[in-house]
């Protein structure tokens, strides 16, 4: 065994998954690699043991992961919210994958909580909400991916993974740690990207799928937010980035296109704490990046009503652009002391 998985709740999961007439997987709003790499590879194994199961996400997501493996089988909440109410209220058993409580499902919260299902919380984030009826959680894996190859594992046998779930799971390490980059100073972590290539994953096909399959507009909306909406504050070592809707418009904006650009100005010499403001229709979407140990769950917590990873987190403003970014540059003022000591790590 490679977690210090509860044998108990294993076993009570196992029971379950063979017991449980409807089941459904789901994950939380806006998803990314991660989130639908993990329900899909779910799925797969799902239905290699012969259990059936719906997904469910809570909106739609970025097309560079619409090539997974039936990944149109995944039925949007926000398109088809009485068909996702249906199968929530009637589920026997519901997966929450990549996600630590319901809030983080936004419109599908209410349904969910309201379920009389057994709720299984399979997910990395740190603080898992009390809600659920048992609950896989573990921040030392890179992935949600990983943790449902380690609880398939355990579960099923090696076996139970084929190639389509490997494509999946490997997703959605690949995408979590910035393609082995990090959060994967796990040696176990390369070991199960080594065992999902062993099962047929091509690499290279699979990053050129994921990485290389952005549109031209894209491209010139990244070298316009890093030219002209960039700014540095190298006494507080951050740096933010912001786009207003008119901007992104321009660029003829997809869901997925602006994932990754908060990342760039972290391999500036000396940034250690990076944001991205994406304005959006009565609030201020934001994501926030850190090298070391400067917590950005926490300051979003503070700050942003949001959470996530000590160096990955995310949360909203309710407030104007140009008031975000002026509250923001005021606390970086006031993080300065502590941004700095983190870039001494
Ligand atoms: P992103 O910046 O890619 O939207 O999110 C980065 C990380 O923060 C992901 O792990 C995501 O699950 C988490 N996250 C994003 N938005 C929120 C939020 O509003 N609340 C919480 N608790 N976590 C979030
Ligand atoms: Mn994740």
């Amino acid at each position: 065994m490679h977690l210090n998985f509860d044998i108990q709740s294993l076993t009570q999961f196992k029971t379950l998954l063979r017991q449980s007439e409807r089941i459904v997987v789901t994950t939380h709003h806006n998803p990314d690699g991660d989130a639908i790499g993990s329900v899909l590879g779910m799925y797969h194994i799902l239905c290699r043991e012969g259990i059936d199961a719906t997904i469910i996400s809570p909106n739609g997501f970025p097309e560079f992961l619409a090539w997974l493996p039936e990944a149109s089988q995944i039925i949007k909440y926000s398109q088809q919210k009485e068909t996702g109410n249906k199968l929530i209220a009637e589920a026997d058993l519901i997966l929450c994958l990549d996600f630590n409580g319901f809030r983080r499902t936004e419109t599908m919260e209410k349904t969910l909580a309201e379920s009389p299902a057994k709720k299984i919380l399979i997910d990395h984030h740190p603080d898992p909400e009390n809600t659920f009826d048992i609950q896989f959680s573990f921040t030392e894996v890179s992935s949600t991916a990983e943790l449902v190859y380690e609880i398939a594992y355990e579960l099923f046998g090696n076996n139970s993974i084929d190639k389509n779930a490997a494509e999946c799971l490997y997703v959605g390490i690949m995408t979590d740690t910035g393609s082995f980059s990090y959060a994967c100073s796990r040696k176990r972590t390369f070991d199960i990207a080594g065992e999902l290539v062993g099962k047929g994953v091509a690499v290279d096909r699979v990053q050129g799928l994921v990485y290389n399959n952005y549109s031209a507009s894209r491209m010139q909306l990244l070298g316009y937010c890093l030219s002209e909406k960039m700014r540095v504050f190298p006494e507080h070592c951050a740096a933010y980035l912001w786009l207003s809707k008119d901007e992104l418009n321009r660029f003829a904006h997809k869901t997925g296109d602006t994932e990754g650009f908060v990342n760039y100005p972290l391999s500036i010499k000396g940034i250690v704490f990076s944001v991205l403001f994406i304005e959006n229709d009565g609030f201020v979407k934001i994501s926030l990046r850190s090298r070391g140990k400067f917590p950005v769950n926490e300051f979003s917590k503070k700050y942003y009503t949001g959470g996530g990873h000590t160096n990955a987190a995310g949360g909203k403003a309710y407030a104007p652009m140009a008031d975000v970014i002026q509250q923001f540059e005021d606390l970086l003022k006031l993080h300065s002391n502590e941004l700095n000591a983190s870039k001494q790590i």
